[in-house]
């Protein structure tokens, strides 16, 4: 595996695929890599001449509440995974080169960042739109992967992609899940065992909001709230919000009609967690 960490030679490297005619997977991560980057890793390898995957904990996407320096690092670990996936190339810069002083330019996706989780995190899609983008413009990928887990992640990156005319095909992968439900999140660590016990009724919940719509129930306000009442149950889950929404575009239901997905957020203990199913 090759590794780069200069925005030149990832330039240099990645023009010549092109001249070559090989298609390039592309799977940006903040890196404390689990089986569920790992998962778009391998969606990449069977369809991409060169898979290469970015490791960088992007500063721009925490608020000054969220501690950016607890975030996991265990970069040797990363690189063996990475290796024993077979990937290509593995970029990985520092935030310097990512971020020279003089840096000043942000791109917002307006209306799909203000909403879910863009309500208390009200800076982090405009950072995490600004990095994929510039990952973008160096890497110039075929195929670009990203996990159902980050959902509305995913309709941001879509709808960016749309808007300013990317030539590049996006990808969005099941969300990978620990034996009991729980999607694995590097953010997992941070659960105590008490949290750890009781984060797994995240997913439970929307399991039982899916039951109740595929028994017959449209009403999202009463899905909601029973989806709520399942969770009053554990003491150490502050839920921030349940919604329900178009699964192609995030707009709000009233009743569930078209292609729908439950997204949830909550605090488990000091950790935020997040998930989703797709009906
Ligand atoms: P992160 O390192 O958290 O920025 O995540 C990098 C990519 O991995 C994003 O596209 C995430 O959606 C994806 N990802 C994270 N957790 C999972 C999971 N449990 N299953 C599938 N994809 C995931």
């Amino acid at each position: 595996m090759k590794i780069i960490t200069s925005t030149q030679e990832i330039q240099k490297v990645t023009s010549k695929l092109r001249e070559k005619n090989k298609s390039i997977g592309f799977i940006p991560t903040m890196g404390a890599l689990h089986e569920g980057h790992l998962q778009l890793v391998r969606e990449s390898k069977t369809k991409n001449d060169v898979t290469i995957v970015s490791i960088f904990v992007n500063p721009t996407q925490f608020s000054p509440t969220e501690d950016l320096t607890k975030y996991p690092r265990p970069i040797e670990q990363d690189k063996k995974l990475l290796r024993r996936e077979k990937v290509d190339i593995l970029f990985y810069p520092s935030t310097k080169e990512i971020y020279p002083t003089d840096f000043q330019t942000t791109v917002t996706v307006n209306q799909l960042s203000r909403i879910l989780e863009g309500k208390s995190r009200p800076t982090h899609f405009a950072g995490v739109s600004t990095i994929v983008l510039k990952l973008f413009n160096l890497i110039s990928p075929t195929n670009t992967y990203f996990g159902q887990k980050d959902f509305q992640q995913c309709i941001v990156i879509k709808q960016m992609i749309r808007d300013l005319n990317l030539p590049i095909i996006f990808n969005m992968v099941p969300t990978v899940r620990e034996p009991d439900g729980l999607a694995l999140s590097s953010r997992n660590i941070f659960l105590n065992s008490q949290e750890r016990l009781q984060a797994v009724n995240l997913y439970q919940s929307l399991l039982f909001g899916k039951k109740l719509i595929l028994l017959g129930n449209k009403n999202v306000q009463k899905i909601k709230s029973e989806m709520d009442n399942y969770l009053q149950k554990y003491k150490l889950i502050r839920l921030d919000y349940i919604e329900i929404c178009d699964s192609e575009n995030l707009s709000p239901l009233k009743v569930v009609s078209k292609k729908a997905v439950i997204l949830i957020s909550a605090n488990v203990g000091k950790t935020r967690l997040i998930d989703n199913i797709i009906i």
